[in-house]
């Protein structure tokens, strides 16, 4: 039976991650024993949580660093249907997709989710060649969104165009004219890849589940052949010992974690039968201005393919796709991937990109399953879910679009091992936190704007980031209007979303409102540096921080900020990730090195 949320209580209330509710989860952890522990706060692991509290299960969900701190805020940040898997011919893949960016555009997150407009450049060539090009990649995208309106549940998306040479330009003045004799537009999803997460923990609380993170898990408990439960070690309280959580089922959504968690069983002869390898991508950001165009691109490439997508004031540029085997906390950009991203973009842009233009770059890590071809862009996508040990559930790979899928095939496991009725997903009816009377709230966002004295840009920007839980917002403000001050250094968010942050979503170090909360580290050319120390006095203000904290965060992120800085000055992986590493992550996570850096902080 699922923990009972007091019915007097307010979903929004229930979904508040504060420090009390920190406090209080912790100690449900220590005491409770829960029918699903879920391991990992990235997209899969935060779904899967949803998942299983919402089919009424007692469940627990633990993330070692921050939500969505590994590869889930790290994305091309599409929700897509994949238009290369329909080229590949996986059919099934692309309709489960689509059905996916259907049901989260128009049902379960249209405040986070929206269409974004993409060009598909028709290369210059003879007459004959460009029918050609015209036929093969119009029928593909004709197919795109004939799967996504006819299989797919609400298409949620425009139709696509045809754009002759003119058409195209027009749409995207920055194109070379040589480079390209027209265009097809599509639209695909966009979302804010570390918000949705964020949501999904949410709405996860909301429905009773204990949601903590800072707490790693260091091992498994056993009995006999079996798991029952993991131990624990809260970050936030180096000195305090681990302590034991009880589950009659463990999921471990660990990304790619994934091998550690069967290494952790080794002593007791658990084969891993699953691998996950990493690959590594990068992308970049630059301003807006940077690049005409009012639609995003995808380019070939020689390995894959490169998107540029706008992305409010800013261009997302990427990505890569290389083999990674250095840290996995950190994966580090090195001025070779920088280079190759910028040699991509500029083959079609009339003013070439240099490193000047860069605002900000990010890597992440793709958890792909391992073993079906040597180069890792040929990899499968799908995800498995594998049970190396009773008790214990791993599911890895996919992508972030399909993590609802994933997480309805993992707690289906789950449920089968508890026994009792079953009870199916019911997550596709399931609006997160903050989606609940969105088209409402949009359609009034002029008289929100003016019964609360803020601009109607304002309750935009709030409206897109937190939906209908906007108003919480806008309460903090109205009762201290100091809340309403743009941010130094990056003013088009607020001091409340910082406070807000603190005190409802769960962050609690600057790290967590700079690089995830809000997208500062990679939206602005000082990456955030003369933003922490406003934030840090806001985020200090609401969590009580003293003159010592607030300066071992900022002290951090400044150390964080130049090591980045410094490895994506170096050659290689090897240089850049010896580079980044100098500066271990707030929390002092530092497992993937082995070395136990917790004391120290
Ligand atoms: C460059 C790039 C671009 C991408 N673009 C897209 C895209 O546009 N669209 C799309 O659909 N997909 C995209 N993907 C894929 C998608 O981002 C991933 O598939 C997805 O985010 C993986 O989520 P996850 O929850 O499985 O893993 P993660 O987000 O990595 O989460 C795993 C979590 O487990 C935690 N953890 C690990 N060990 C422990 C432990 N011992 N105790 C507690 N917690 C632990 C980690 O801290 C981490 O937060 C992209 C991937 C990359 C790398």
């Amino acid at each position: 039976m699922g923990r009972v949320r007091d019915p007097s209580i307010s979903r929004y209330t229930a979904g508040r991650l504060s420090p009390v509710r920190r406090a209080a989860d912790l100690r449900a952890l220590r005491d409770e024993q829960f029918d699903v522990l879920v391991i990992g706060g990235g997209v899969t692991g935060a779904g899967a949580a949803l998942d299983a509290a919402s089919r009424g299960l007692k469940v627990a969900l633990v993330e070692a660093r921050d939500f969505a701190a590994g590869t889930s805020s790290r994305s091309s940040k599409l929700i897509h249907g994949g238009l290369r898997y329909l080229e590949q011919l996986e059919l099934h893949l692309v309709h489960e997709a689509l059905t996916e960016r259907g049901l989260l555009s128009t049902r379960l997150a249209p405040h986070l989710v929206r269409p974004v407009p993409i060009l598909v450049p028709l290369p210059p060539a003879n007459p004959a060649a460009r029918v050609w090009h015209r036929g093969y990649y119009g029928l593909g995208v004709a197919a795109y969104d004939t799967f996504a309106g006819v299989f797919g549940t609400g298409r949620g998306m425009p139709l696509h165009r045809h754009l002759s040479r003119n058409g195209a330009r027009r749409l995207f003045p920055s194109l070379r004219a040589d480079a390209v004799a027209g265009a097809i537009r599509y639209y695909d999803g966009q979302v804010d890849d570390a918000r949705l997460v964020v949501n999904l923990a949410r709405t996860a609380a909301s429905l009773g589940a204990a949601v903590v993170t800072s707490a790693r898990v260091t091992g498994f408990l056993r009995e006999a052949r079996e798991v029952v439960g993991v131990r624990v070690r809260d970050l936030e309280a180096p000195d305090q010992p681990e302590f034991e959580v009880r589950a009659r089922t463990v999921v471990a959504a660990t990304g790619v974690w994934s091998d550690d968690m069967s290494r952790m069983l080794s002593d007791v002869g658990v084969r891993p039968g699953m691998r996950v390898r990493a690959s590594k991508g990068v992308h970049l950001v630059v301003p807006r201005s940077a690049i005409t165009g009012e639609a995003g691109l995808i380019l070939r490439t020689p390995t894959s393919v490169l998107f540029v997508l706008p992305w409010g004031g800013h261009w997302i540029i990427g990505t890569t796709d290389t083999d990674w085997q250095l840290d996995r906390s950190h994966p580090a950009a090195s001025a070779r991937d920088i280079r190759y991203i910028l040699d991509q973009v500029n083959t079609v842009l009339d003013r070439p990109l240099t490193t000047d233009d860069i605002e900000g770059v990010y890597a992440g890590l793709r958890p792909l399953l391992a073993g079906e071809a040597d180069s890792t862009s040929k990899l499968s996508r799908e995800h498995a879910v594998f049970e190396p040990m009773l008790g214990l559930i791993l599911v890895a790979g996919g992508k972030y679009t399909t993590y609802r899928v994933m997480a309805a095939d993992v707690i289906d496991r789950a449920m089968r091992r508890l026994g009792g009725a079953p009870r199916a997903s019911h997550t596709d009816q399931l609006p997160l936190l903050g989606a609940d009377g969105y088209a409402a709230a949009w359609r009034d966002r002029h008289d929100t704007a003016r019964r609360h004295g803020v601009t109607a840009g304002v309750v935009e920007h709030l409206l897109e980031r937190y939906g209908t839980l906007s108003v919480h917002l806008l309460a903090m403000i109205a009762a201290n209007p100091e809340l309403a001050t743009p941010l130094t250094g990056a003013p088009e968010y607020l001091a409340a979303e910082v406070a807000y942050a603190a005190l409802a979503e769960g962050a609690l170090h600057l790290d967590d409102v700079l690089t995830r909360r809000t997208r500062i580290s990679i939206e602005t050319p000082h990456r955030g540096t003369e933003t922490m120390e406003h934030a840090a006095q806001v985020m200090g203000d609401a969590l009580g921080w003293d003159e010592a904290v607030r300066e071992r965060e900022i002290e951090h992120y400044r150390a964080r900020v130049d090591a980045e800085r410094q490895s994506q000055t170096m050659p290689d992986d090897l240089t850049a990730d010896a580079a980044r590493i100098g500066v271990p992550d707030v929390r002092g996570f530092a497992a993937d090195r082995g070395i136990d850096l917790v004391a120290d902080l």
